[in-house]
């Protein structure tokens, strides 16, 4: 299929575009790597108005050290990171996730930005982002704001981005001697979207569990935390069962998706000691 006809704005800066969002309201579209807007497009499972291309915004580029916490600009692609000797020291577990993202022509394109701002239920960044605490940096028409990952990710496929936002960063604790992260997921074929997949951060003491696949958005798992805060890994396998109720989709029951739940836990809680 082809997409429904829309206008095109490429944006000069980032003030262009918001100006150009705020215009047409929820008719307009951020475009960014086009990595899942395109297949909607033709799929005519979105048809906005009009197209903002965010692409030549160089302010929305790259990686930066900034105090405690280490920024990925949002037009950052997927395969820089993965390249990045910065995200390989200070963040360690996107660079462990990044690989598991699709196929490479997929990263060439994709962008950081527009894997959180789509907020795929399945989709590693934005659960390795709530894992770590991470941050998410947004400009609007009112000014810029900071929103936590714990507070960014609504729904299916609904984020704290109100309409003629921007994502224009993330940034994520740098990673130091006192933190453990670990990264597993479960996949029909490499490449494909996980039917399950766990992202996961121990730090001074305290444990964050981020499940994807397994529901609505990225899943923390409070229960099962506290157990293996106290390295407690029956307990907190057996907690799974009331922290986590997966829906049955097309490529597995809730009930299968659980299980892989528990066994995606043993696998990574070994990476948490
Ligand atoms: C075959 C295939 C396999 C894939 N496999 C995986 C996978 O295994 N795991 C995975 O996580 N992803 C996968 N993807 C998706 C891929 O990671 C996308 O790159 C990513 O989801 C979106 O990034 P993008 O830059 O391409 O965004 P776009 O497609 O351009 O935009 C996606 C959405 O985000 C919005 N958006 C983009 N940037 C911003 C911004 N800065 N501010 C506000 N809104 C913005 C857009 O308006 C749009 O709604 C796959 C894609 C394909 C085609």
């Amino acid at each position: 299929m082809k997409p429904r006809s829309f206008d095109y704005v490429r944006a000069k800066s980032l003030a262009e575009a918001m100006a150009a969002l705020s215009r047409h309201g929820a008719d307009a579209r951020i475009i960014a790597g086009g990595q899942s807007l395109v297949p909607l497009l033709n799929m005519r499972m979105a048809s906005p108005a009009l197209l903002v291309d965010i692409g030549a915004l160089a302010e929305l580029n790259g990686i930066s050290l900034a105090k405690d916490w280490l920024r990925i600009g949002a037009l950052t692609r997927q395969a820089e990171a993965e390249r990045s000797a910065d995200v390989a020291k200070h963040a360690p577990l996107l660079a462990k996730a990044l690989p598991h993202i699709g196929h490479v022509a997929i990263r060439n394109r994709g962008t950081i930005g527009g894997s959180i701002a789509l907020a795929d239920p399945a989709a590693e960044l934005p659960a390795c982002l709530l894992a770590l605490g991470g941050e998410v940096e947004i400009a609007g028409a009112k000014g810029a704001r900071t929103v936590k990952a714990d507070d960014f990710f609504k729904d299916l496929y609904e984020t704290a981005l109100a309409p003629g936002e921007v994502l224009t960063a993330i940034r994520v604790p740098v990673h130091s001697n006192s933190m453990r992260v670990g990264f597993s997921e479960l996949a029909r074929r490499h490449g494909d979207f996980a039917l399950a997949g766990l992202a996961a951060c121990r730090r001074n003491g305290s444990v964050r569990l981020a499940f994807f696949g397994v529901g609505s958005t990225p899943m923390r798992a409070k229960k099962a935390e506290a157990a293996l805060a106290k390295s407690a890994l029956e307990e907190a396998v057996a907690a799974l069962d009331s922290d986590l109720d997966p829906p049955d989709d097309i490529h597995a029951s809730g009930k299968v998706k659980k299980h892989l739940a528990k066994t995606l836990l043993r696998r990574v809680a070994t990476e948490l000691q």
